[in-house]
């Protein structure tokens, strides 16, 4: 059915009649929207033929690659065994059970429960939910406040948009809501200065403490952190920062929350990005990776201290008709074994990965306006920087970012400026040869883009 229109008619009705997220209507309309067709492997396809290097597997979901013939299968099957029911009032069913004994398996030592959403937003307010039924059950009802983080990413629903840390979403609709504080992030190049990136972790976690101080222990409920901020521009914490925030959580009796919807399922070549740092949180929420985007469907794990408290409280008045859907915790099951025993994960712990570090920072190192090249696994970003010796940047952050993203846009290549952070987290499958390939295309583009700078 789709092909049965042209590109111009598609771009029309969509103007037509389709409001798209994080977009400016006026401008996507006087431009067209770039039409994808189909994907495979770390390949877009869009309608007028051109075949395009998805360096952001989508929007740092698609982990296991396009494509996958397995997965539609196992839809398929589901849906005609059992197309839905819900997991609410005592009823579960096979494809829910299965998925959550697996995510037991994969999950961190002491992580052997599981609450269904629908997305990274929704696990994030269900965990925000979560956390103040914690402290209530356990007679704490005043401890109700989160700490986030300034540019930290946690969705766009009220909860998640107002824990996260992007200004430009407050300002839409009065955010943050009540109980929401924010610390600075832990963006050694800009805020560390004179620091050794290890001191400049132990201040940043400083940070965490004080605030905590300023409203008060017995106030605060929770610290929310994404292990590597995403959406922020792949701010790698210096060694230091992750092992002093549970420091300072244990000492101050505060729940610490990982938010690895993005670090989560392998990106960072560990399952979980709160192993790349060496800390254990009490909670952490998922999504996006955990059915690689060929369904909707996100988990909030929680540690046994946290399941046996909310238990002892009885209901938790939290959840969504969709909650465990059986066709997404099906396709969900069959990603994340996929990843498990097909080596994905390992092979970007042990191969890709340090491929993809070592080549990114080759590749990026030799610009003149490039600078903090970074990453783990398989996402990795750098800078655009006025000054590299005086760590200047350039003013309106976010302005030659977006100059840099539309070359590599242009050449069939998508990775997204964060700001002036350019930003990579590719599909998982993606090979050696490939990352050369897109390394390439990258650094040419790049010349390019210094020669417009001059
Ligand atoms: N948390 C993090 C760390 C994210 O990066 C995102 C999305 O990018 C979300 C939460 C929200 O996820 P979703 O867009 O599925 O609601």
């Amino acid at each position: 059915m789709q092909n049965q229109r042209t590109t111009t008619e598609w771009r029309e009705l969509d103007a037509a009649h389709h409001l798209h997220p994080f977009t400016d209507t006026n401008s996507l309309n006087e431009q067209g929207a770039r039409v994808i067709t189909k994907a495979d492997g770390i390949y877009l396809y869009d309608s007028e033929g051109n075949k395009i290097l998805d360096g952001m597997a989508g929007l740092w979901c698609v982990n296991i690659g396009y494509g996958r013939k397995d997965l539609p299968e196992v839809a398929k099957r589901q849906m005609e065994q059992l197309a839905y029911y819900n997991t609410f009032f005592k009823t579960t069913h096979p494809a829910v059970v299965e998925l959550s004994h697996l995510l037991a398996e994969v999950a961190p030592e002491g992580f052997k429960h599981v609450f269904y959403t629908n997305s990274g937003s929704e696990s994030v307010d269900t965990m925000i939910r979560m956390v103040r039924r914690y402290w209530d059950v356990k007679g704490k009802k005043d401890k109700k406040t989160l700490i986030g983080r300034w540019n930290g990413y946690h969705g766009s629903t009220i909860g998640g948009a107002s824990l996260g840390g992007m200004t430009y979403m407050h300002e839409q609709g009065d955010l943050p809501i009540p109980g929401i504080v924010h610390v600075e992030q832990p963006w050694w190049y800009k805020h560390g200065k004179d620091m050794t990136p290890e001191e400049f972790g132990l201040a940043a976690a400083k940070w965490v403490e004080d605030k905590i101080l300023e409203v008060g222990a017995d106030k605060v409920a929770a610290f929310v952190g994404e292990p590597i901020q995403g959406a922020g521009g792949v701010i790698v914490p210096p060694s230091t920062y992750w092992p002093e925030i549970q420091r300072i959580c244990q000492k101050y009796d505060i729940l610490l929350v990982a938010d690895e919807v993005i670090c989560g399922f392998g990106r960072t070549g560990e399952w979980f990005g709160q192993q790349v740092f060496g800390f254990k949180p009490d909670i952490f929420t998922t999504a996006k990776g955990l059915s690689s985007g060929y369904q909707p469907i996100g988990a909030v794990f929680v540690n046994d201290k946290v399941a046996t408290t909310l238990a002892e409280g009885g209901d938790f008045n939290h959840g969504f008709t969709y909650s465990g859907h059986p066709v997404a915790a099906a396709v969900a099951h069959a990603n994340v074994k996929a990843l498990r025993d097909e080596g994905i994960v390992d092979r970007v712990k042990n191969d890709t990965g340090p491929y993809m570090q070592k080549r990114w920072r080759e590749v990026f190192g030799q610009f003149e306006h490039v600078d903090d090249v970074r990453g783990v696994g398989l996402i990795q970003a750098f800078t655009l920087v006025k000054n590299k010796a005086t760590r200047e940047l350039f003013p309106n952050f976010g302005e030659i970012g977006t100059l840099c993203r539309d070359i590599f846009f242009k050449n069939n290549l998508i990775m997204r400026a964060c700001g002036d952070h350019i930003v990579s987290a590719p599909p998982l499958v993606i090979s050696k040869e490939e990352i050369d390939q897109m390394l390439d295309t990258a650094a040419k583009c790049m010349v390019e883009f210094e020669k417009q700078l001059k």
